[in-house]
């Protein structure tokens, strides 16, 4: 087998898991942060979950990406720079910018996490650096600079919508406000809007099945989710706002 039909074959086991990832999160939400609940066995500390599941995106990422034969180019290294601002932040900062006060998480979704990671680190990496052919012209392609507008765009919406909610919380509070102003008076998840907005731009940016998989994964994680987040607060919070959307304003 080559490595070429290998990775086709990771490829697509991704978005595999995509399917039964919006399947099964279609009927449960995932038991972590305000969904968590017993029943999902052993838990660990959140913050050390969270490390630990993502981490396989910085580390083993870097080191496929830089065993591939186009690893010092320019525009796989730009491609590689895009991916590697939005881990290096998820995995060494945003744990520690929690505010979790001792939450834990069950090891079963770090797990599942972390697996995922690991594929897709693999996919991700190898199609940048060794698979795919991105000559420097590619970084001026009308495909390259709109992906990486949208990747900015949905990254910086991510990241505020995270500050905000994270700001929610005083420093040892572990509760739950309704979050006010900006996108969040249209929608109860402008996180995860600007997640799946920066994954469809950087397969844009890519131009592969390798970067639409993730997308996709991406979208059938936490679109369910952000449904299961508006039901929650409307369940929790009688004065919630009624006309909020849930993912994509005046849309969904
Ligand atoms: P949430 O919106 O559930 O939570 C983000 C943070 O804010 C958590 O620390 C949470 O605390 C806190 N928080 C949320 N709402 C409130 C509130 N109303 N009042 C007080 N504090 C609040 O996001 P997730 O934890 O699901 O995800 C975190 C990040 O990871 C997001 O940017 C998301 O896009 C990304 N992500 C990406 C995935 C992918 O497939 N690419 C998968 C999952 C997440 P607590 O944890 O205690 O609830």
């Amino acid at each position: 087998m080559t490595e070429a039909t290998l990775h086709t074959a990771a490829v697509w086991t991704e978005i595999g898991f995509a399917g039964a990832a919006l399947l099964a999160l279609l009927f449960v939400d995932a038991p972590y942060g305000r969904h968590a609940r017993p029943g999902w066995g052993p838990t660990m500390p959140s913050r050390l979950g969270w490390l630990l599941m993502e981490s396989p995106a910085v580390v083993l990422f870097a080191g496929i990406y830089a065993l591939g034969d186009r690893a010092w180019q320019a525009a796989p290294l730009a491609l590689a720079g895009l991916w590697m601002f939005h881990y290096v932040h998820r995995t060494l900062v945003f744990p520690f910018r929690m505010r979790e006060s001792g939450k834990r998480m069950p090891v079963v979704i770090a797990a599942m996490a972390f697996v995922f990671n690991t594929l897709n680190a693999y996919v991700i990496s190898r199609w940048i650096s060794h698979l795919g052919e991105y000559e420097v012209s590619w970084l001026w392609d009308p495909r390259f600079l709109v992906g990486a507008a949208l990747f900015g765009i949905g990254s910086g919406i991510n990241h505020r919508a995270d500050t905000v909610l994270i700001g929610l919380r005083r420093p040892g509070e572990t509760g739950y406000r309704i979050p006010e102003g900006w996108l969040f008076d249209r929608i109860t998840s402008p996180n995860y809007f600007g997640e799946i907005l920066e994954w469809f731009g950087f397969a844009i940016a890519t131009w592969s099945l390798a970067g639409l998989a993730f997308a996709v994964f991406t979208a059938a994680n936490i679109g369910p989710r952000a449904f299961a987040n508006r039901r929650w607060y409307r369940e929790t919070f009688p004065d919630y706002p009624p006309e909020r959307k849930a993912l994509i304003p005046f849309v969904w």
